[in-house]
């Protein structure tokens, strides 16, 4: 089992990769672990070897409507990829102590097999077992380690593929733990909580996390020129451009020339491709920020994002059909989102949403510049509303403001711009201008959105490539991280 981070990176590192290379050596191909929870049914014969290349992608909040969000906003006559794999299931997502799960008990459950407690990360509910993930197991077996995310790279699900931590918001804690988790690519948003207003609130302080990543062996690249000189079987970490809490842009909001989710797969596959396998695991984490924030937009335009990232996989696929697996999921749903609602009726009308051209995130980014420069008015207000969501004359017939919904978006603007100084958040915005823009063009498209947290409504998987046919079914996310143990071959997974 594996320990949270308790000395020197630099010689955890070394030890780490030493184990792995006797392991190699004296490697029966099998061995035992403990079940907490009475063990998990097995699905392939053991003579089965596994899938060499393993591929998880995890749409964090990515529930079946915004899936076919995401494929409604794409430009005529394009598909999604994933949506048309051969398997297809669907898991449950429950925590161990909450009927509505968060992203560090899902991604524990993914990541491990077993149910934890909501804002654990891969621990048991108790807060001492450390419970053993996919990624430990595929470095055991001498496989290289990749874990990718367009959020913080320290945030909930990718920190349950490499850290052990009883609380998700010990971001720094988490951050330390990635020198000595033996991961060979860390590719995506930064680490929040190397950030120094996080840091400063940091139990311990053991310095820049960049200079003990580079201590530990790690090329730390912060550009795509840099990224691609990286060579094969050298450690790295690679972030994008990133926000405030280490996470890269919504795709919407994304300069074209910007690193996307789909580019630190590509790179991450080219440096964990080798002849003994890998496993690697690639969060669409802005899927459910979008969601919190209720911004469909946002949230289908980064389930495109998403998908261009899978279609890495899905090339690399191609070259190793025999070997590679590539499964898809959600770690939960989030938003209640649906497609038709009570405004509407039968009309939906997603192509509206084509009219917003920024993130909600952006344009409350704006108004709080408008607040801050003072003696906007209302009527220029509305003329971005037009400009960043196509509200009022002229876009379009269907985008007319009634008089209801402009005395809403009046009050809206007169509450922001008299409010205390607005205070950012994570989700969305800071604002309740934004807010009113964005749900008006969400009611007139038919979009529906019931909550701005997670739901219980169970997520789809999609599943192609060796041993795909083991994730069709219906159970719970717990049973996913065992099958594909299983489907990989991974002596771990043995119980
Ligand atoms: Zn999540």
């Amino acid at each position: 089992m594996p320990k949270p981070f308790s000395g020197p990176p630099s010689f955890l590192f070394v030890l780490k990769r030493m184990l792995t290379l006797v392991l190699l050596i004296t490697s029966t191909g099998c061995s035992s672990e403990v079940s907490l929870n009475g063990g998990g049914q097995r699905f392939a014969s053991q003579a089965d070897s596994g899938a060499r290349y393993v591929f998880l992608f995890i749409g964090d909040g990515m529930g079946l409507a915004q899936v076919e969000l995401g494929r409604a906003l794409l430009a005529p006559g394009d598909s999604l990829s994933f949506p048309s794999f051969p398997v297809t299931g669907m898991i449950s997502t429950s925590a161990a102590d909450r009927y509505i799960t968060d992203s560090a008990a899902a991604g524990t459950a993914l990541a491990t097999g077993y149910a934890t407690s909501v804002g654990t990360v891969s621990m048991a509910a108790n807060h001492r077992d450390t419970l053993k993930t996919i990624v430990e197991m595929a470095e055991g077996d001498g496989r290289r380690t990749g874990v990718v995310s367009s959020v913080g790279i320290d945030n909930a699900t990718p920190a349950c593929f490499y850290a052990h931590e009883p609380l998700r918001g010990s971001l720094y804690a988490i951050a330390l733990q990635m020198a000595s988790s033996g991961v060979d690519y860390f590719g995506g948003g930064r680490p929040e909580g190397n950030f120094p207003h996080k840091r400063s609130r940091a139990v311990v302080d053991r310095g820049d996390i960049d200079s003990l990543m580079q201590l530990s062996g790690y090329s730390v690249v912060k550009n795509s020129a840099s990224l691609r000189a990286v060579m094969p079987g050298t450690p790295c970490i690679a972030s994008g451009p990133s926000d405030m809490f280490g996470a890269l842009p919504f795709d919407m909001d994304r300069p074209a020339r910007d690193a996307d989710l789909a580019l630190f797969t590509r790179e991450g596959i080219r440096l964990l491709d080798n002849s003994k396998g890998f496993f690697m695991m690639v969060e669409g984490g802005k899927i459910d920020w979008a969601c919190h924030a209720n911004d469909a937009a946002a949230a289908g335009r980064d389930v495109a994002a998403f998908d261009r990232a899978i279609r890495e996989a899905v090339a690399f696929y191609h070259r190793h059909p025999e070997e590679t697996l590539i499964v898809v999921t959600a770690d939960h749903e989030c938003g209640g989102l649906s497609l038709g609602n009570r405004d509407g009726a039968y009309d939906s009308r997603l192509e509206l949403l084509h009219y917003q051209t920024i993130s909600m995130e952006k344009l409350s980014g704006k108004v709080a510049a408008w607040k801050k420069a003072g003696g906007v008015s209302f009527l220029a207000a509305l003329d971005s509303v037009r400009v960043f969501a196509g509200l009022g004359a002229g876009a379009d017939s269907e985008l007319l403001l009634s008089r209801d919904e402009e005395r809403e978006l009046r009050d809206a603007f007169r509450a922001t711009m008299s409010a205390g100084a607005a205070r950012g958040g994570q989700y969305g915005a800071a604002d309740s201008f934004s807010p009113a823009v964005v749900g008006i063009l969400n009611r007139r498209a038919g979009v529906g959105w019931t909550s701005n947290v997670h739901t219980a409504v169970p997520v789809p998987v999609f599943a192609l490539g060796h041993n795909a046919h083991m994730f069709a079914g219906f159970y719970p996310n717990t049973a996913l991280a065992r099958r594909l143990m299983q489907a990989s071959g991974l002596p771990g997974s043995l119980r």
